[in-house]
C-alpha cells in the first residue's frame, strides 16, 4: 500500500514538473507584468520566479529552493499583490519580517506581522483585517510559536478561509521544518494542521537548503508529499574559491590576513568571518594595530553601534568588517570583493550563504578559508549537542582538506547539482593549478595513533588533537610516548591533515568532556576502527606529503 502510494506521488511531482510553468498566457499574466513594473519597479524576473508565482497561483503546492540573495520573496510578494485576499507568511525572525515589512511598505504594500510582542492595538487591527474582504491589507507576516500558540489567530484564519479571503501560505526558511536541517525549530511542527486545516490553499515552502532528504521530510511535515518541488542552481560563477592552510602562529596569521588587505585585497571591500565574538575583538584590534581600516560586528554590541559599523563599511570608511555570522541578516552591499573565513563554518550551508555574500553585483570576488585543524575543535564543542552538527561540521573539513578537487563541484556535490568540470573555469584555487593526484595509504599512521592512544588509556590520560600529534612527534608528557611508534617524517601540517582524515572519516571520534567553564574535544578510537584490525585495510588519502 505504501508503495502504491509513492508510486502515485511519483508520478504526480513528475507531471506537475513537466507543465510548462513559465507560460506567460495565464489568466493572470498581464496584470502579474503589470504590477512586477509599477508597484516593484523590477524589469525583468530572475530564474524560477515566474514558473513559481504561476504555480503558487493556479494553486498548486510548491517548494521553491533558491540560494539566499536569489529573490524568493518576490515569488509570494507579488502573486499576494495581485490577490483579492490575503498572503499569510510565516517566517522565523522577527528581524527578517521587519526588515521586509520596511521595504513593503516603501513599495506602499499594505503588510503587517504578528509576534509576541506586537501590542494588543495592532494586534486587534490585523485580526479585524484578516476576516474583512474589503480591506486593502494584503500580506501577514507571523511567526510559529505564534501560529501554534494564538488560538484567537487560528480561528480568525479559519474565517477568514470560509469567506474565500485567504489566498495562501508561504512558508519561508521551510527547511526548519526538517529534523536533519542545520536549523531545525521545533515550532515549525505545528504548520503540519495547515494542509488538512485549510483544504485546497496553496502552501509555498521556500528555503536554501537543498538536499533531498531534508526536502522530503518537509514534504512530509507539511503533508504536501509529491508537490511541485522548483530548484535553482547554486552556482555562482563568479566566486573564486580557495582555501589556504591557516598558520599555527598568531602572528604569522596576522601577517597573512595584514598582506591580503594590504595587496591583493587592498582598496577593495570585504567582510572577515571569525567564530566568536572574543575572536571577532580580538582580531578587530590586531588588524587595526597594522593600520587597517575595519570595523567590528557582532550580536553583543548595541544596535546603535552597530548600524553605524554598518554604514562606515558601506560608504568605505572600513575596508572590512570582521564579525561573526551576526553579520548577515539583511546584508546589501553589491560590491563585496572578498569574505575570508579566519575559522571555517559550522556546515556547508554556512558557508555558502556566508562566502555568498560576496560578488552579489556578479563581478569576480573571493571567497577564502584560512583552514586548520584547531578551529574544528573550536566549532565541534559547540555544535555537538546537535543531532546533525557534527555531520555538517566534518562536511566542511573534507572541503578544506580536499587537496585536488574542484572546490565548485564539492559544492555542487553538496547541493546535488551536477556541474560539468569546465562550469569552473579557472574559478577556484584546484583549477587554476591543478595538483597531481596522488593517493596515499595511511593506514600505517592511524596504526601509529591508536598505539599512542592504547598508551594514553592505560596511563589514564585523556588526549586532546593537539596532545596526540604532540606525543606522536615525541613532544609532552614523556609517558605518553610510544618507543616503537617512528616520529612522523613529515610536517606537523600533513600530521594534523591526517588526523583530520580519520575523524571525518569515522577512524577517530570526539569524546565530549564537560570542565567547570567549557567543553573539552578528546579523541578516542572511532567505530571503524575495527576495521583496521584486518591487514589489508586500505585508507586512502589524497594528500601530498610535506
Ligand atoms: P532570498 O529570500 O532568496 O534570499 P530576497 O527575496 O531577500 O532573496 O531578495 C534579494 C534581493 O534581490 C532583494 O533586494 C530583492 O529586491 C532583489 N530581487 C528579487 N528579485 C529580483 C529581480 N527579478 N530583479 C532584481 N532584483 C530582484
Ligand atoms: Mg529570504
Ligand atoms: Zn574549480
Amino acid at each position: 500500500k505504501d508503495k502504491l502510494r509513492d508510486d502515485a506521488l511519483l508520478k504526480k511531482s513528475f507531471s506537475l514538473s513537466k507543465r510548462n510553468w513559465g507560460n506567460e498566457d495565464f489568466a493572470w499574466s498581464a496584470r502579474l507584468a503589470k504590477a512586477l513594473k509599477d508597484v516593484f519597479e523590477i524589469e525583468k524576473l530572475r530564474e524560477l520566479q515566474l514558473p513559481t508565482m504561476n504555480a503558487i497561483m493556479s494553486k498548486e503546492d510548491v517548494i521553491l529552493i533558491m540560494p539566499t540573495g536569489g529573490g524568493k520573496s518576490l515569488c509570494y510578494q507579488l502573486p499576494a499583490v495581485i490577490s483579492e485576499g490575503v498572503t499569510v507568511v510565516v517566517s522565523p525572525l522577527i528581524s527578517l519580517m521587519e526588515d521586509q515589512l520596511h521595504g513593503l511598505r516603501k513599495l506602499d504594500i499594505k503588510a503587517n506581522m504578528l509576534c509576541a510582542k506586537a501590542d494588543k492595538e495592532s494586534v486587534k487591527t490585523i485580526m479585524t483585517a484578516l476576516v474583512d474582504k474589503s480591506s486593502p491589507l494584503k500580506l501577514i507576516y507571523v511567526t510559529p510559536e505564534y501560529m501554534a500558540k494564538s488560538n484567537r489567530f487560528m480561528s480568525k484564519l479559519q474565517k477568514a478561509y470560509e469567506l474565500g479571503h485567504l489566498e495562501r501560505f508561504a512558508i519561508d526558511e521551510v527547511h526548519c521544518c526538517s529534523q536533519w536541517g542545520h536549523d531545525f525549530r521545533p515550532d515549525y511542527k505545528f504548520l503540519g494542521v495547515l494542509k488538512s486545516m485549510f483544504p485546497g490553499i496553496p502552501i509555498l515552502g521556500l528555503t536554501a537548503t537543498a538536499p533531498a532528504k531534508i526536502i522530503v521530510d518537509v514534504q512530509k511535515m507539511l503533508d504536501i508529499s509529491g508537490c511541485l518541488v522548483l530548484r535553482a542552481s547554486f552556482n555562482r560563477p563568479n566566486l573564486y574559491y580557495e582555501v589556504r592552510r591557516k598558520p599555527a602562529d598568531k602572528e604569522a596569521c596576522l601577517a597573512m590576513i595584514e598582506n591580503l588587505l594590504k595587496n591583493r585585497f587592498s582598496g577593495k571591500s570585504g567582510i572577515i568571518y571569525t567564530t566568536t565574538i572574543k575572536d571577532a575583538e580580538q582580531l578587530t584590534t590586531d588588524l587595526r594595530d597594522r593600520g587597517i581600516k575595519v570595523g567590528c560586528y557582532h550580536a553583543m554590541l548595541e544596535a546603535n553601534y552597530r548600524s553605524e559599523v554598518y554604514s562606515k563599511w558601506m560608504s568605505g570608511k572600513y575596508q572590512a568588517v570582521v564579525a561573526t555570522i551576526a553579520f548577515g541578516l539583511g546584508i546589501d552591499k553589491p560590491d563585496v570583493r572578498f569574505v575570508i573565513h579566519h575559522c571555517v563554518s559550522k556546515s556547508m550551508e554556512n558557508f555558502y550563504q556566508e562566502s555568498g555574500r560576496a560578488g552579489r553585483d556578479g563581478k569576480k570576488s573571493v571567497c577564502l578559508v584560512l583552514y586548520r585543524l584547531a578551529d574544528v575543535f573550536k566549532l565541534s564543542t559547540m555544535v555537538f549537542q546537535d543531532k546533525v552538527g557534527l555531520q555538517n561540521l566534518y562536511k566542511v573539513v573534507a572541503y578544506c582538506l580536499d587537496q585536488t578537487s574542484c572546490r565548485r563541484s564539492l559544492i555542487a556535490t553538496h547541493f546535488e547539482e551536477n556541474w560539468k568540470g569546465d562550469d569552473c573555469a579557472e574559478m577556484c584555487d584546484h583549477c587554476r593549478k591543478p595538483n597531481v593526484r596522488k593517493q596515499m595509504d595511511i593506514v600505517r599512521y592511524c596504526r601509529h595513533v591508536y598505539q599512542i592512544m592504547t598508551k594514553a588509556v592505560q596511563n589514564q590520560v585523556r588526549l586532546t588533537a593537539l596532545k596526540l600529534i604532540d606525543a606522536w612527534y615525541g613532544k609532552g608528557a614523556s609517558s605518553l610516548r610510544v618507543s616503537n611508534v617512528p616520529v612522523p617524517n613529515f610536517a606537523r601540517e600533513t600530521a594534523e591533515a591526517i588526523v583530520g582524515h580519520l575523524l571525518i572519516n569515522g577512524y577517530l571520534q570526539e569524546d565530549f568532556h564537560f570542565s567547570a567553564y567549557s567543553t573539552i574535544s578528546y579523541l578516542k578510537r572511532g567505530p571503524k576502527s575495527g576495521l583496521v584490525l584486518s591487514n589489508d585495510h586500505k585508507i586512502l588519502f589524497n594528500y601530498e606529503l610535506c
